[in-house]
């Protein structure tokens, strides 16, 4: 019941331990090893249950392979709020310490300047508000073809703030071949209905 049976990285696996964590949490136990095969996730979970690392772990060592070409971000996560992307990003530093992997942050509060610079570089990992992604992206500054995971955090505070529009788009610019990993603390019939939408035979874990 340690790190080492879900089929994480090495790498992975020495960052959590050098986090100070010796044993998964439920939500981490059950999805991580379905992420890193490759399917799509219905994580019923709150904040608090350790869901944040449930993703960020396997998608580090998804990541492993491959690299990031100039504007064409590999994966994107989206956030309902900027306090919630930046303690994402926060994650993705703690745990990708080992990796050299280019993290974006696209919020409002952060200049495009700097946003800019990151996405022209390549981004391997993209994490975003709704409003302001999709604002980059009728910029020209964002290509979206080349994302192959898709993670839509606390969609049920995505619906209480009106960004189902803004999510339904974003899912209608990217590939339909992806992996899509949804959160969500409440299913509200507005929620399954996206799910059904946008998941493909997704494996359902609540914790
Ligand atoms: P989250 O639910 O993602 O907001 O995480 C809640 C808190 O649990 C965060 O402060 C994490 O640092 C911590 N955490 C995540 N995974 C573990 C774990 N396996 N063991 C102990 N603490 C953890």
């Amino acid at each position: 019941d340690d790190f080492s049976g879900l089929g994480l990285s090495p790498k992975v696996t020495d960052a959590v331990a050098a986090a100070g964590y010796t044993k998964p949490t439920d939500i981490q136990a059950q999805a991580i090893p379905h992420v890193l095969q490759k399917q799509d996730i219905i994580g019923i979970a709150q904040t608090g249950t350790g869901k944040t690392a449930s993703f960020v772990l396997p998608m580090l060592t998804l990541l492993e392979s491959g690299r990031a070409r100039a504007r064409m971000p590999r994966t994107l996560i989206l956030e309902p709020t900027r306090e919630l992307a930046a303690q994402v990003h926060e994650n993705f530093e703690k745990y990708g310490k080992n990796h050299r992997l280019s993290v974006a942050l696209l919020i409002g509060g952060v200049s495009f300047e700097e946003q800019n610079k990151k996405l022209d570089r390549g981004a391997d990992v993209l994490i975003a508000t709704p409003g302001r992604m999709l604002d980059q992206f009728e910029r020209g500054r964002i290509l979206l073809n080349g994302v192959d995971l898709l993670v839509i955090d606390e969609a049920d505070r995505m619906l209480d703030m009106g960004f189902v529009p803004d999510i339904e788009r974003i899912c209608s610019l990217l590939p339909a071949r992806r992996q899509t990993l949804f959160f969500s603390a409440t299913m509200p019939p507005e929620i399954e209905k996206l799910t059904r939408k946008f998941l493909r035979d997704p494996v359902r874990i609540q914790v």
